[in-house]
């Protein structure tokens, strides 16, 4: 019960029994809301997590109860005394399939708006050009009636038939401009749109394709690799002890390395490999038409170049030191189901890091 409404029933309602209120379900509802918030913030402090969106939603999930399979993960865990610790909330983040599943379905709806739009413009086009015949058929008969040389009483009414005409054909030309200006607005519509799906596939902090523009990616180029019956290979890659870099030189900071880290994948990846930030200090990457094995070699050049890197922090002059990458690669098509590729990726990356970090891991 807040102050306000115990306050409220002592000024207001001073019959009303207090047993009654604190039961009722608006009380009830309420105390359930803020034991959850005292249970959430319980469990970031215990496993020193950070506060960030993510982060909580998984919490969230898990501890209301809303996300079956987060909550049983939670308890499995806690029950088997393992550490939970932002590396394995990140494996639940990522291997997520509601977050897929709310990507594909935000996918559907932008193509259905798509060809809505398409198919408006097409026949707002071909209406414009019927209207446009129709227009000048008319006009030229007006003109003809015009000429016409009739006996007074006809020309009379002639002279109606005309006026009531050119009236029509007025109305045909505002129909006319009406459908232009609208045809104007759907291919204005039609390039936001393409612009919106364009940024929307972008990270903005890198520059680099995000998480959607990976996923989407990932189901294609299966789905081509398979039929072609090429290889085609996923690696998971996680910044080392970035933590450390954020409480010594700050976020802003933090942020930058991650930037330096993205230009490194960037500029190695070249076009058998496609390369996107999957969130925090991950990065995804696909190599077409390479094993694991090649697609390990392939990363091990990429982390060997990041690793030689020497960064320095341009505000304080102060050196980062080295900041490397752990990898873990799995083959796509090594298995008929193309998600269990990250299960295994991520299983890989995990040992590359109890292995002791800065290095590739194959599953
Ligand atoms: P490990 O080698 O085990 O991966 O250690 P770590 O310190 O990198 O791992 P951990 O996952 O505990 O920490 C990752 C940190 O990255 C926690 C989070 O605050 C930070 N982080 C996530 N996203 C961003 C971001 O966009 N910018 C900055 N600056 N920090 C971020
Ligand atoms: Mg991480
Ligand atoms: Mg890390």
């Amino acid at each position: 019960m807040t102050f306000a409404s115990r306050f409220l029933s002592r000024s207001y309602r001073p019959a009303e029994p207090v047993a009654e209120l604190v039961d009722s379900p608006a009380s009830r509802a309420q105390e359930a809301r803020r034991g959850l918030l005292q249970r959430i913030s319980e469990f970031v402090e215990t496993h020193d997590l950070a506060v960030t969106a993510g982060n909580l939603a998984t919490i969230c999930g898990g501890l209301s109860g809303s996300h079956p399979e987060l909550a049983q993960a939670l308890t499995s865990r806690e029950i088997a005394g393992e550490p939970i610790d932002q590396r394995w909330l990140d494996t639940l983040g990522r291997l997520d399939p509601e977050g897929h599943s709310r990507i594909a379905g935000l996918e559907a709806l932008m193509d259905k708006l798509e060809y809505s739009l398409m198919r408006f413009a097409q026949t707002a086009r071909s209406a414009q050009s019927e209207t446009s015949d129709h227009r000048g058929a008319l006009g030229a008969q007006i003109d003809a009636m015009a000429e016409v040389e009739l006996a007074p009483a006809a020309a009379g009414e002639l002279a109606r038939v005309i006026d009531l005409s050119r009236a029509m054909l007025a109305r045909v030309e505002q129909v006319e401009a009406a459908m232009a200006r609208s045809q104007e607005e759907t291919d204005r519509l039609r390039e936001n749109l393409a612009k919106a799906r364009m940024e929307a596939d972008v990270d903005h902090l890198t520059g680099l394709p995000n998480r959607r523009a990976f996923e989407r990616r990932l189901v294609s180029a299966s789905i081509e690799a398979r039929a072609k019956g090429e290889p085609l290979s996923i690696a998971f890659c996680d910044v080392d002890r970035f933590k450390l870099i954020n409480d010594r030189h700050g976020h802003d900071a933090g942020d930058r390395v991650l930037c330096a880290v993205a230009a490194t994948f960037n500029e190695h990846a070249g076009d058998a490999c496609f390369v996107a930030r999957h969130g925090g200090e991950e990065f995804v990457l696909l190599f077409y038409g390479m094993d694991k094995e090649a697609a390990r070699a392939k990363l091990d050049t990429i982390r060997r170049a990041q690793a030689a890197r020497q960064l320095m922090n341009r505000d304080t002059g102060q050196p980062f030191g080295r900041v490397t990458f752990s990898g873990g690669v799995a083959e796509v098509t090594e298995d008929a189901d193309t998600r269990s590729a990250l299960t295994r990726a991520d299983a890989a990356l995990y040992r590359a890091k109890e292995d002791g970090r800065n290095r590739v891991m194959v599953s």
